[in-house]
């Protein structure tokens, strides 16, 4: 909608520009032909007046001339007829100088003109009695010699005087035309000139139109062929493009018989990343991926955006022994913390790849293969894995899964295992995390990490958890009637802290069940909490207020600080596991469990470690100060029938004994 009015606009622009150029033009044509017609007209009046001028002047000559004649001839002539004829023509050549003459004085003159033509009447008549007493003489003498001599001393001399005046006047004339035409023509090379010039302008100003319509429309097919072919966020090819890129490579392997990989990679913790830091870090994550993974590859090679956090690589020649290689080097791009502000952030990612030729015979069959792979990859944990056709079944599988989870809610697939929480002082239990597990009736027994990002993925995280909660706290009412004074830890997810109902729920459930507040934990990770800083912290206020217990859970593989937990209203941590476990081998990891129960006990909060595999690992976190554990060495989660036999055990006998007895 929003490209197809900037068309209508680019067109209309075309079109109006066009317009005005020739609007343009049409005037500079018709002010040309304007200017021309006036400048032809005002040649026609000055050559028609300058040729009647010079007529006139013309006839006034040769009517001087033959009275000369005349003048000349009459003494000759013997006969008195003859003569009488000839004094005729004398005269009427008088009148047809004189009319000439009149005609002449009522034409528009020139100043000069209208002089030398006073000049010529003012000689005229000073001549005219004496021309006429030499032709009355004529008539009347015979002394020819003294005719002759007065026609050569007097007549002549003003006729020609006149003569002269009227060859000036026609002098006059004939500059006064040329003038005229100089001045036309020059009026016609102004008109050329403003023609050209105002032409060419409009020539230029439609050529600058056309070019910067021409440039503006390239730029805007360029920009909507990027919008078409790449990705905006990170500026990788998109999916239609990564289609067609594979399609070639697909193309060039069946003539070139050089195979050729695509690798699907998903990041594994961004979504967390995503709700807790917000999606601007998010989308600068995603670009940075993006940047990294185009500095890993080949120029040749592609790298696309799926969308969401989803890269495809298309890796040109990759044989099925070089994958190991690659995938190595694609899954390395991450393997420095990505920044943000002053934390350090670790995205793993989980790669699948699908090889040409294979069973995955065309472009969007490669990308599903590799998608296949993928999730075999995320859920083996090993980072990549490369498509076999027996994996077809696992990404539907997810599908059904998420289907089937609201069916096993309802009708008590679902269970929960107890884990035992020792305080490290008495060596005796004092708590339970409740930990959920789902018999599934043909895929057998599945652990949380498998089906509780589907749940949260489903919009199901909200009746699981009100699941694990009742059966959790019903169980603590059960052993609290039997005389076991433990607390039941319960997990909540990230999801859990949108749901502003939950404080009245939890409070409802222990109403229910018959709990004090203060027998139950929730246990959050500090991603949930700063997945949604305010409403999470209304939840976690009146959760606090209500007497609940609130333990942040897997510290340590995030991102927030003791000193922002400080605002929260948590009475405890949990180290994650993955410090504890690897405590004794890893000095790092050790000194990190180490500050953090000393800053934890500084803050006034509890601490509590998971992950206890080994009797050094409990012996250390005694010396520690670590107020209470869990872990395989003391006790796995369990059923609750087994866990009834646990708990009677250890009340017999301090806890070490009885964990040696559970391993
Ligand atoms: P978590 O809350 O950190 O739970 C501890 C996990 O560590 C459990 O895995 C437990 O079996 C395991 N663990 C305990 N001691 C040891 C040990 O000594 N060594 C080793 N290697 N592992 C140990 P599990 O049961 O697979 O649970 C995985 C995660 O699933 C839990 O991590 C928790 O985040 C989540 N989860 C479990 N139950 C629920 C639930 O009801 N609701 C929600 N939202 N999440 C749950
Ligand atoms: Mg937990
Ligand atoms: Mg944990």
């Amino acid at each position: 909608m929003n490209q197809g009015s900037q068309h209508l606009g680019m067109g209309a622009r075309i079109g109006i520009g066009f317009i005005l150029v020739l609007i343009l033009m049409v005037a500079l044509g018709a002010t040309g032909l304007r200017y021309v017609a006036e400048a032809n007209e005002r040649l026609k009046n000055i050559a028609q007046n300058n040729n009647v001028k010079t007529e006139l002047a013309t006839q006034m000559h040769s009517a001087l001339r033959e009275r000369a004649l005349s003048m000349h001839t009459l003494p000759i002539l013997g006969d008195a007829f003859e003569k009488d004829l000839e004094i005729q023509h004398f005269n009427s050549q008088g009148i047809v100088y004189i009319e000439a003459r009149e005609r002449l004085g009522r034409m528009p003159l020139s100043p000069e003109e209208a002089r030398i033509l006073k000049y010529i009447r003012e000689l005229t008549v000073e001549a005219h009695p004496k021309v006429q007493k030499v032709v009355e003489m004529s008539m009347f003498t015979d002394d020819q010699a003294k005719i002759f001599e007065l026609i050569r001393s007097v007549a002549m001399p003003r006729q020609r005087a006149i003569a002269d005046q009227v060859s000036a006047l026609l002098d006059l004339q004939r500059q006064q035309t040329a003038a005229a035409v100089r001045a036309a023509e020059n009026s016609y090379v102004g008109v050329r000139n403003l023609m050209l010039g105002l032409g060419s302008s409009a020539l230029l100003i439609g050529i600058a139109i056309a070019g910067y319509v021409s440039r503006r429309v390239a730029g805007q097919a360029l920009q909507l062929a990027n919008q078409a072919m790449y990705d905006p966020l990170t500026g990788l090819a998109n999916r239609s493009l990564l289609h067609d890129r594979i399609e070639r490579e697909i193309e060039r392997s069946r003539r070139s018989g050089v195979s050729f990989g695509v690798a699907l990679m998903d990041l594994d913790r961004f979504k967390e990343v995503n709700d807790t830091l917000g999606h601007n870090v998010g989308d600068e994550l995603l670009r940075e991926v993006g940047r990294r993974l185009k500095h890993t590859i080949r120029a040749e090679d592609t790298v696309a955006r799926l969308g969401g956090d989803e890269y495809v690589v298309v890796i040109h020649g990759l044989e099925p022994e070089g994958v190991p290689v690659i995938a190595e080097k694609v899954l390395a791009a991450l393997d420095d913390p990505f920044h943000w502000q002053n934390q350090s952030i670790d995205l793993g990612a989980s790669l699948g790849i699908s090889l040409y030729p294979s069973q995955c015979a065309d472009a969007s069959g490669l990308i599903r293969c590799a998608d296949i792979a993928m999730y075999v990859a995320k859920r083996s944990g090993k980072g990549y894995a490369v498509y076999a056709p027996d994996q077809v079944h696992t990404n539907r599988s997810d599908l059904s899964l998420k289907s089937e989870l609201r069916e096993a809610i309802l009708s008590n697939q679902l269970c929960l295992y107890y884990q035992p929480q020792i305080n490290h002082r008495s060596q005796r239990v004092v708590g339970l995390e409740a930990l959920i597990r789902w018999h599934h009736p043909q895929r057998g027994f599945l652990g949380p990490d498998s089906f509780i990002p589907l749940a949260e993925e489903a919009g199901l995280i909200g009746p699981l958890t009100q699941w694990v909660l009742k059966t959790a706290l019903k169980q603590l009412a059960v052993l609290r009637r039997e005389g076991h004074a433990l607390t039941m830890a319960v997990n909540l997810s990230a999801r859990n802290l949108h749901d502003m109902s939950l404080p009245g729920s939890v409070e409802a459930l222990l109403a229910e069940c018959g709990v004090p507040p203060e027998h139950l934990t929730l246990e959050i990770t500090e991603s949930a909490v700063m997945s949604n800083p305010s409403d999470g912290l209304t939840i976690l206020t009146a959760l606090d207020r209500m007497g609940v217990t609130l333990s942040i859970d897997d510290f340590g593989t995030g991102y927030s600080s003791l000193a922002y937990l400080k605002r929260l209203p948590v009475d405890e941590l949990k180290i994650d596991k993955s410090f504890v476990m690897d405590m004794e081998a890893n000095d790092n990891d050790a000194v990190i469990v180490r500050s953090t129960i000393d800053l934890a006990h500084n803050l006034g909060l509890k601490v509590v470690a998971e992950g206890v595999e080994s009797r050094d690992a409990w012996d250390t976190l005694s010396i520690l100060g670590c107020d209470t554990s869990q872990g395989f060495f003391m006790g796995r989660p369990m059923p609750v029938d087994k866990l009834q036999t646990w708990l009677r055990d250890s009340t017999l006998s301090p806890i070490l004994a009885g964990a040696i007895y559970a391993l």
